[in-house]
C-alpha cells in the first residue's frame, strides 16, 4: 500500500534512516546518543541516508 501523504512518508523515512551505527559492535543507537548503548564506545557514525535505497 503506497503512502500518499507526503508528511507521513517523510516521518517514516526519518524513523527508518535517522540513527547511529556503532563502529565497534555495529549496534543501532538513537540519533541523539553520544555513546553506544551496547559497548559504550564513542565510535559511532550516522546511518547512511540515501533516499530510495531499498533492501
Ligand atoms: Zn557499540
Amino acid at each position: 500500500m503506497p503512502i500518499t501523504d507526503a508528511n507521513k512518508k517523510q516521518i517514516a523515512q526519518q524513523r527508518r534512516l535517522f540513527y547511529k551505527i556503532c563502529f565497534d559492535c555495529g549496534g543501532k543507537n538513537p540519533i541523539l546518543a553520544s555513546r553506544c548503548r551496547k559497548c559504550h564506545g564513542k565510535n559511532m557514525r550516522l546511518k547512511n541516508r540515501t533516499l530510495g535505497a531499498k533492501k
